[in-house]
């Protein structure tokens, strides 16, 4: 952020902090209502993991015990109690870890549809709450190209969760193009999840303390991930496609430059024809959890508007918005946001048909009272 920039960010503060208003001590409503700028926003978490339990189709194959779920990832009348404690008013749903990748053709078939019936058959007991991503067999991307078109076109989900690689195979090469092409062609937006980058870094490597298979490799993965899409053509083929990264784009918005700056080098060679900014700041949507209000301040200025319209540099377009909690209060928030957003569109989640949408949003993980959620 230039000295400028920062000065009016910091004014801008200032001028939320006076049009916040004053709020009673103790919030009675059990459905936590979340404002900005005195103005009521929707906010939608769009890194929402669940499981609908597939366990009964495993039985004698080698991935058996692989169908489950535990705890608060099985959807039950808790998940709308905790959405409701949090202000969440609605859920993009997705099933990750995406070990179904392992199946031969036909039990992936089964296993997916199972998955797809069973979120459209939430999202329909609870529209208002609820949103879904189909799960897609992406070892097969014929099939899952035909499991997206159904998810979307029969079931009414909105786009697809994906991994970041199908059994160690890149997403970028050719034979995945089936399923990018069918993603741009339906206009539906790909949330891409990490696993832990067991796909690059050598066995063990992130092993230890801290936990940084999730510390290091989740970011490391997706990095790796969108860099690829871009550098080896994927968006140019597919200008339509969006795709969503999620631990906000992993490392990419931070080293920027250096990704912009890729293949200006000799002797390199890439299959993009503009800088990767040009791509993040158009086609790669990402969630916000980046667990700091610095982070998410960096975020914004990394991927929005900034580049193409200098005229709204920090005053955000009128189709902004965005939300967040942090274990912060309503006033906080509204504190921190309402100098740069003041005005909510409750479009859809789909960012192709508003392509103006540039980013969402997050629960941050794993605080169970901390969310981000940011619409460009
Ligand atoms: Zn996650």
């Amino acid at each position: 952020m230039t000295s400028p920039d920062r000065r009016r960010f910091l004014r801008l503060l200032m001028a939320g902090m006076s049009l916040a208003p004053a709020l009673p001590a103790f919030a009675q409503a059990p459905r936590r209502q979340v404002t900005i700028g005195g103005r009521r926003v929707r906010v939608i978490d769009i890194h929402a993991h669940c499981v609908i339990p597939v366990e009964h189709l495993l039985t004698g194959t080698k991935l058996a015990g692989s169908g489950g779920g535990a705890g608060g990832t099985i959807l039950g009348p808790d998940r709308l109690q905790t959405m409701d404690r949090q202000g969440v008013d609605m859920q993009a749903l997705s099933i990750n870890f995406y070990w179904w990748y392992a199946a031969d053709r036909d039990l992936a078939q089964r296993i997916v549809s199972a998955q797809n019936e069973g979120l459209a058959a939430w999202v329909n007991k609870y529209p208002d709450r609820f949103v879904a991503l189909a799960s897609v067999a992406l070892q097969f991307p014929d099939l899952a190209a035909e499991q997206l078109e159904d998810g979307v076109k029969r079931l009414g989900l909105r786009g697809a969760s994906i991994g970041g690689h199908a059994n160690g195979e890149d997403l970028s090469l050719p034979k995945y193009d089936p399923f990018w092409a069918k993603a741009a062609e339906l206009g539906v937006p790909v949330f891409m999840h990490p696993n832990g980058s067991s796909n690059i870094v050598r066995a063990d490597a992130l092993a230890g303390r801290a936990d940084l298979v999730n510390i290091i490799g989740n970011p490391l993965e997706t990095t790796y991930f969108l860099s690829r899409l871009i550098f080896d053509g994927v968006f140019d083929r597919f200008p339509n496609l969006r795709v969503i990264g999620a631990h906000a784009g992993g490392y990419l918005p931070s080293y920027l430059g250096r990704s912009d700056y890729a293949c200006n080098r000799a002797n390199v060679t890439c299959a993009s024809t503009r800088p990767a900014r040009a791509y993040l700041q158009s086609q790669i949507l990402i969630d916000t959890m980046v667990f700091s209000e610095e982070g998410l301040r960096h975020l914004v200025l990394a991927i929005h508007v900034q580049a193409h319209r200098p005229d709204v540099a920090i005053a955000m377009p009128r189709d902004t918005v965005l939300m967040t909690s942090v274990s912060a209060s309503t006033a906080q928030i509204e504190l921190h946001f309402s100098g740069f957003c003041d005005v909510f569109d409750s479009g859809p989640i789909s960012s192709t048909a508003t392509p103006r949408y540039r980013a969402m949003f997050s629960r941050n993980w794993p605080e169970p009272d901390a969310h981000w959620l940011v619409i460009l």
